[in-house]
C-alpha cells in the first residue's frame, strides 16, 4: 500500500492527513459517540477501510456528565480511549480532527489536519446545545454537552462556596448559592437532584461556617411539567420528589436573558445567581456542505430507513444528527443513545451485507423504556408493557443500564465502586478544584461551529479542490 499525502498544511509541511492508500472502499466516519462507535465495531475489516474523526480522542458518555458536574465521579471513568476502544481492529484509522466541511460534489471532507477523499461517508456528529438564538446566554451560561464543560462546571459550583465563606454580604452571598437549572428534561432533573445531594449531605461537612439554607436550587421549565418525553406518572413523581428534596421547581417560566448574575424571566421575574445551567435542549449538530434539502427543520439530516440521506447515494447519517421522518414517526426518532447505538449497529450490517451482494435491512427500533433518576434511592421508569417504576427499584434498574452501557471494563468498575462508595458513606470524593474556572474573555459559542475552530487551525483555509487524492 502506497501512502498518500493529500493534504499537508502550509504551514507544517511535515504534518499530512497520513492514511494509506487502500483497494478497498474507505468508509469516512465522523464521530466517535455512540452511533459512531457502535458502527465502527460492527463494520466489516475485511470488507472496508474505515477513517475515524472526532474532535476528542475518547468517547464521552454524556449522561453521566451530570456527575462528573457535580463531584460524583472523576471524568475519566465515563469517557473511554477511542484508539483503544478499536486497537484490535485491522483496518481502521483514528484522527483527532474537527471535520469543518463536507464537499459532496468531490466526495472529500476537510478537516483541520487536511483533506480526504471518501467512497462512503457516515455522519454521527451528534447534536450541540440549542440556545435558541440567545446570544447572552451562549455567552454566560453553562451548557453540559461535553467533559471540560462538565469539570467548568463542577469548579464553579466549588469555587462559588469557596468564595461565600469569605463575605459576610447577604447579597453577595444569595448570588453564589443560588443554582439556576434552565430545563426540565432528564438532564434538568438529574443536575437538580444532584445539586440538592450537594447541599443536604456534603457542604454542611463542608463549609460548616456558612448557613446553607440559604443555598437555593431552581429548576426552570417552559412547559407545564418536568420529564415531557415520560409518562404523566413520571412526570409527577419527579416533581414531588424533587420538591421533597428542596428544589423549587418554577413550571411554566420562561427564561428570556441573564447577565451573568441575575436571570430575567419572561413574566419580569428575576433571580440573582451566578450559576446558570443550561440543559434545555439540543440541536442537531450538522457539518456544512450538504445541500438545503437534506435538512429536517434545518438541524438534522434527513435520512431513509437504511439511515442514507435523501440527497447523496454514498452519505448516510445516523444518531442524534439524524432525522429519520416517515408517516409513523414524523419527528424522527428521540435524540437519544439506543437509537444511535442501534441505528450505527444497522448500518454497519447492511453495508457489510451489501459488500457481499446480500440483502440490507430497514431500521426498526428496539424500545427498550425510558429512564431519568433524582437522587439517592429515587427514580423513574417507563418500560415496555406500560410498566412503570418508581423509588429504589427504578434507581437501582437505572444504574444498571448505565454500567452496562458505559464503555469498558475499567470504566464500569471504577463507576460501581464510586457508587456503592457514596451510597455507604453519603460522601462525593471528586470535589477538586483542578482547573479552576476562569470566565472566557471573549466566549464566541459553548460550541464553537467547525469553522470557527477551524480557521484557527493550520491549513484552515486550504480548499477541497487544492489537495484532495
Ligand atoms: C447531559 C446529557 C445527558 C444525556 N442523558 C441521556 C440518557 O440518560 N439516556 C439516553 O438515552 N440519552 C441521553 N443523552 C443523549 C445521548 O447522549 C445522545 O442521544 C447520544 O450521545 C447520541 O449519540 P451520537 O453518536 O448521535 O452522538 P454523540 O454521542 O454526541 O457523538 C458525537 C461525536 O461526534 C464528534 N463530533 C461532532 N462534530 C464533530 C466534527 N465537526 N468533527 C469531529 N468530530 C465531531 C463529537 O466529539 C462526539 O464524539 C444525554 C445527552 C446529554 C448531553
Amino acid at each position: 500500500m502506497s501512502e498518500i499525502r493529500e493534504f499537508s498544511t502550509p504551514d507544517i509541511p511535515e504534518f499530512s492527513i497520513r492514511i494509506p492508500d487502500t483497494d478497498k472502499p474507505r468508509v469516512i466516519l465522523i464521530g466517535g459517540g455512540f452511533g459512531g462507535t457502535q458502527f465502527a465495531r460492527s463494520l466489516s475489516d475485511r470488507d472496508f477501510q474505515l477513517v475515524m474523526f472526532d474532535r476528542h480522542n475518547y468517547h464521552t458518555f454524556q449522561p453521566l456528565l451530570y456527575q462528573v458536574a457535580t463531584a460524583g465521579l472523576e471524568p475519566d471513568s465515563i469517557a473511554a480511549p477511542l484508539r483503544q476502544i478499536f486497537d484490535d481492529k485491522k483496518n481502521f484509522y483514528f484522527r483527532m480532527a474537527l471535520v469543518n466541511r463536507i464537499v459532496p460534489e468531490q466526495n472529500c471532507v476537510q478537516t483541520s489536519i487536511g483533506n480526504i477523499r471518501y467512497d462512503i461517508l457516515v455522519l454521527s456528529t451528534g447534536s450541540r446545545t440549542n440556545f435558541f438564538g440567545n446570544d447572552e446566554l451562549i455567552k454566560k451560561c453553562f451548557p453540559l454537552k461535553q467533559v471540560p464543560q462538565a469539570l467548568d462546571l463542577r469548579s464553579q459550583i466549588l469555587q462559588n462556596l469557596e468564595k461565600a465563606v469569605l463575605t459576610n454580604d447577604l447579597r453577595i452571598q444569595e448570588g453564589l448559592l443560588n443554582y439556576v437549572v434552565v430545563g426540565g428534561g432528564p438532564t434538568g432533573v438529574e443536575l437538580a437532584g444532584s445539586l440538592a445531594e450537594l447541599k443536604k449531605h456534603i457542604f454542611p461537612k463542608d463549609y460548616p461556617e456558612l448557613d446553607l439554607k440559604r443555598m437555593s436550587i431552581y429548576l426552570m421549565e417552559g412547559g407545564g411539567k418536568l420529564l415531557g418525553g415520560m409518562s404523566e406518572k413520571a412526570s409527577r413523581h419527579a416533581l414531588a420528589d424533587l420538591k421533597e428534596m428542596g428544589v423549587t421547581v418554577v413550571l411554566n417560566s420562561i427564561v428570556q436573558s441573564y447577565d451573568g448574575e441575575t436571570v430575567f424571566l419572561k413574566d419580569g421575574g428575576t433571580i440573582r445567581s451566578k450559576t446558570l445551567i443550561w440543559a434545555a435542549g439540543v440541536k442537531g449538530n450538522i457539518i456544512p456542505g450538504l445541500k438545503e434539502e437534506c435538512l429536517f427543520r434545518g438541524n438534522r439530516i434527513i435520512v431513509d430507513s437504511y439511515n442514507r440521506t435523501n440527497c447523496y447515494e454514498n452519505i448516510y447519517a445516523l444518531g442524534d444528527v439524524a432525522a429519520m421522518v416517515s408517516e409513523e414517526n414524523q419527528m424522527g426518532y428521540p435524540m437519544l443513545a439506543p437509537v444511535a447505538k442501534q441505528q450505527g449497529e444497522r448500518l454497519a450490517l447492511n453495508l457489510n451485507a451489501k459488500a457481499k451482494g446480500k440483502a440490507v435491512k430497514p431500521f426498526k427500533y428496539n424500545d427498550r423504556g425510558n429512564m431519568a433518576t433524582i437522587g439517592r434511592n429515587r427514580a423513574v421508569a417507563d418500560l415496555p408493557g406500560n410498566i412503570f417504576l418508581s423509588g429504589f427499584l427504578a434507581w437501582a434498574a437505572w444504574m444498571l443500564v448505565h454500567v452496562l452501557f458505559l464503555i469498558g471494563f475499567r470504566s464500569k468498575l471504577i463507576v460501581m465502586a464510586n457508587w456503592i462508595w457514596s451510597y455507604i458513606t453519603y460522601d462525593k470524593g471528586t470535589r477538586l478544584i483542578i482547573r479552576p474556572y476562569v470566565k472566557p474573555n471573549n466566549p464566541a459559542a459553548e460550541e464553537p461551529l467547525p469553522k470557527d475552530i477551524a480557521s484557527h487551525m493550520p491549513g484552515a483555509e486550504q480548499t477541497a479542490a487544492s489537495s484532495a487524492r
